[in-house]
């Protein structure tokens, strides 16, 4: 009677006598090779889900102000950081010259709406969106932005804000955060995201240097030169190239 008691005792706490089955013993030796921390390290990166972040100007879409100064005639507005390297002392020109030829939101996205996005562009980003999550990370203005966008059907975009009047006057602008393209990736990473970047200019190599890996596109030379670390795609074909080369999976340019 106490041996039948003790035997019902240790068969609740250890259950049935009895061999596990193949597909246990499988699963067992999966498991403890993961916990190995070479290979769990190595599958986890493999399996980690790919941002694909995107500058827009110069990548998508052209140069905006140099486009609304061509367009409107107005030289001034031509400035761009490689003139005045100080943004903020750049933006506060532009504004003054948009005052002062009396130039309101609705003028310049009259101008901007005439504007394309680069040829190709769009296939290229649906070509991502299919294979990848898509993120434009810009030094733009959403106001501006937006003709854009709806020639892109809307992609994600991250970028600054312009503060307008009722009148449409634009009195100033709203940067989201300093150095968002970088803090940006650095958040996607946060989330447990991998991020490929592309981007063609100075305030595009801290967003690269900050991904996984980091593409110049239809970059000028001194910058080429200045960050020989990231490669050069000269073409949509080249990115995409570069995008499947960049990405962990197996995928085909
Ligand atoms: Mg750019």
């Amino acid at each position: 009677m106490k041996a039948s008691v003790s035997d019902a005792l240790a068969q609740a706490q250890f259950g049935p006598t009895r061999l596990p089955d193949p597909f246990t013993l499988a699963h067992r030796g999966v498991s403890a090779l993961l916990k190995r921390p070479y290979l769990a390290f190595a599958t986890e990166e493999r399996n980690k889900m790919e941002i694909a972040c995107l500058d827009l100007e110069g990548v998508l879409i052209p140069e905006v102000w140099i486009n609304v100064a061509e367009r409107t005639g107005i030289e001034a507005l031509r400035a761009t950081t490689r003139e005045i390297p100080d943004y903020d002392v750049l933006m506060k020109q532009r504004l003054g010259i948009l005052e002062e030829n009396g130039l309101g939101i609705q003028e310049i996205q009259d101008v901007i709406s005439t504007m394309e996005p680069l040829e190709g562009a769009l296939e290229m980003l649906d070509w991502l969106r299919e294979r990848f999550q898509v993120v434009i990370l810009s030094d733009t203005f959403y106001e501006f932005a937006e003709p854009f966008m709806r020639q892109l059907n809307w992609p994600t975009l991250f970028c600054h804000k312009l503060v307008i009047d009722p009148k449409g006057r634009v009195t100033d602008y709203q940067i989201r955060q300093k150095d968002p393209k970088r803090q940006s990736v650095r958040a996607f990473q946060l989330l447990n995201y991998r991020c490929i970047a592309t981007g063609d200019s100075y305030n595009d190599t801290t967003m690269l240097t900050q991904a996984e890996a980091g593409i110049l596109f239809c970059p000028p030379d001194n910058v080429v030169e200045e960050f020989p670390q990231f490669p050069v795609a000269r073409s949509y074909e080249a990115l995409r190239k570069a995008f499947a080369h960049a990405s962990l999976r197996d995928l085909e340019a």
